[in-house]
């Protein structure tokens, strides 16, 4: 059985072509500029139909009948989605809703979504929130102590984001450690261009970093993470600033970006530190603190943990950020904890929830042929 998983980003639409039940991948690829003036690819639905011709030109598949489900990452579920659903009516009135609430990513989410139905109508389509796995995060953790009524109107709260990540490198750290996730206690960071750190008891996000957007939290590539808001407000008056362009400061200009003045990306910011760069050290400091700051404050609300997982870009390929927060996690813990790296796969994840959905279904229609 293949499945085809999607991520439809605003720009962006890449893909990956699964093999099930092996999980086996036979195909990847991605369309850029979706959209963009002078873009051969105009919008998303015809990115859609490009990117699935091209899997039958590639040759990895013969027909497009092959194809037996599609899988698609949509980043917000607001609190209508705590599991993956297969895609009705229904389910794309929600996400419309929601997009209130991520209004870049699920109009762009959704595009990619339509874009399939039109192209493989009969084909069985899931949607998987980037939001969903901490929807079991209990009230007291996601509520702001701002006036009720904001979360009455407005649905204002912590959602936490990279959901889908954080589910699959708890489960890859329960095949590795040798436990049920029922008898764990996890703290994930998932360190890229964002980042955040997710504690899990029983396999359930109890807390996350990121909040009502993907800016709270950690310091980021470009994100500013947890600030006070008074000093947003001090710039926004000292520099004449309107909300749009105050967002795009704590959202694109901040960070390690902001902070080093020279880059986001963290390479750059390691080569920059050992050539004694001051405030290229000063960000790698300031993000190493605040990783410590979070696994700290989840050791407490977990009661410990028996492993602290890194992963992404950063924390899957910097054995040295790594083996110096563990010195610290060793300190406090002794070796009760164990400090793992464990790659992250969200396709595969999505790719895995899309499956587990479907498998009945395409059983009982292959039984009645
Ligand atoms: P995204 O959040 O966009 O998915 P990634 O998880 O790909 O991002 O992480 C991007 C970050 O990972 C960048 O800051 C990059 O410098 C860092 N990174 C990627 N590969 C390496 C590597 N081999 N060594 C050090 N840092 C890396």
């Amino acid at each position: 059985m293949k499945i085809l998983v999607i991520n439809s980003g605003s720009s962006s639409i890449k893909y990956k072509l699964y093999e099930y039940p092996k999980n086996r991948l036979i195909d990847k690829g991605l369309i850029e500029n979706v959209g963009e003036k002078d873009s051969l690819v105009k919008n998303h639905a015809q990115g859609v139909k490009v990117l699935i011709e091209n899997i039958v030109i590639s040759g990895a598949i013969s027909d497009l009948s092959e194809i037996s489900a599609i899988g698609h990452r949509v980043v917000h579920g607001g609190e209508d989605f705590a599991a993956p659903k297969i895609v009705d009516q229904s389910v794309i009135d929600k996400i419309k809703l929601c997009a209130n609430l991520a209004p870049l990513h699920n109009p762009a989410n959704l595009a990619g979504i339509e874009g399939c139905r039109k192209i493989l109508p009969k084909v069985s389509q899931v949607v998987v929130f980037d939001t969903a796995f901490h929807q079991t995060i209990s009230k007291k953790a996601y509520m702001y102590a701002l006036p009720y009524k904001y979360y009455q109107k407005y649905k204002i709260r912590k959602y936490g984001f990279h959901g889908t990540s954080h589910q699959f490198v708890s489960k890859q750290a329960s095949n590795y450690l040798g436990k049920p996730l029922s008898k764990l206690k996890l703290i994930i960071c998932h360190l890229g261009n964002g980042c955040s750190i997710t504690a899990v008891n029983k396999g359930k996000s109890v807390d996350t970093s990121m909040g009502f957007t993907p800016l709270e939290g950690l310091m980021m590539g470009t994100r500013s993470g947890n600030i006070d808001i008074a000093a947003v407000f001090h710039v926004m008056e000292k520099e004449n600033l309107s909300i749009q362009e105050m967002a795009e400061i704590l959202n694109k200009k901040s960070g390690f970006l902001g902070v080093s003045k020279i880059s986001n990306d963290f390479r750059v910011i390691i080569k920059a530190v050992k050539e004694e760069d001051k405030l290229a050290k000063l960000a790698l400091d300031m993000f190493i603190y605040r990783i410590k700051k979070y696994i700290g404050a989840y050791l407490f609300i977990l009661g410990g943990a028996d492993a602290v997982c890194f992963t992404g870009g950063v924390g899957e390929n910097n054995s040295g950020l790594v083996n110096k927060i563990k010195i610290d996690i060793l300190k406090i813990t002794g070796d009760k904890t164990k400090v793992l790296v464990i790659p992250t796969d969200e396709e595969l994840m999505i790719g895995n929830l899309t499956y587990n959905l479907v498998k009945r279904g395409y059983k009982s229609n292959k039984e009645k042929k």
